[in-house]
């Protein structure tokens, strides 16, 4: 890319590395953010950098949030006593949107997976134990009809069980290998409607 200036270079290459962004696709971004007037690009990267320095963990459903616990979880309204795990936050946000469920959630930030590697203590799974110890009448396992997302699920039901805790596994129908986040909302609720105790 020696035919732009270095700083352009470095920009292009920055954006490309970003999931989903080609090469073109960065240039395009580039010569767009270089055409910005300068207030806007400040509040772009001040935006960026505010929400990398501030996004954590809630401290009970570990979704991604600004406070030490999310609007979800510190909202009396809601079924504390209902869990709903999900692979990320991004499936969290799919089932609020469809408003309908009052239940709060666990975030696991992942799925199993023995072919890359990533084992039940890479994820959010201890943490979820240790919620069942407090008051909880049903576990809903929410996680992709992948294979990542059904190994997950078997490992929980089992996990869960023992305690006693009812446990049940969102109905499939859900198409297989289909992120949750892409699938409507009509799909998601009858997948919740129609879930099965395991
Ligand atoms: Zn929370």
């Amino acid at each position: 890319m020696d035919y732009y200036s270095k700083q352009i270079s470095r920009l292009i290459e920055e954006l490309s590395g970003l999931p989903g962004i080609g090469n073109k696709s960065a240039q395009r971004l580039a010569f767009h953010i270089l055409n910005m007037p300068v207030d806007r690009v400040n509040r772009l990267s001040d935006t960026i950098r505010e929400a990398r320095e501030n996004i954590r963990y809630c401290k009970t459903c570990f979704t991604l949030t600004d406070s030490e616990e999310c609007p979800i979880c510190s909202n009396p309204a809601r079924n504390h006593k209902q869990i709903m795990v999900v692979e990320n936050t991004r499936d969290l946000a799919a089932y609020e949107k469809t408003g309908q469920y009052d239940g709060v959630y666990h975030v696991l930030h992942g799925a199993i997976s023995p072919m890359l590697g990533i084992g039940p203590g890479d994820i959010k799974l201890k943490e979820l134990i240790k919620r069942l110890e407090g008051d909880v009448d049903e576990v809903i396992i929410a996680t992709n009809s992948s294979l990542e997302g059904e190994t997950t699920a078997m490992y929980i039901s089992k996990l869960v069980k023992p305690t006693g805790i009812r446990v049940s596994r969102i109905a499939s129908g859900v198409p297989v290998g289909g992120d949750l986040e892409y699938i409507d909302e009509v799909t998601l609720l009858r997948a919740l409607e129609g879930r099965v105790e395991l």
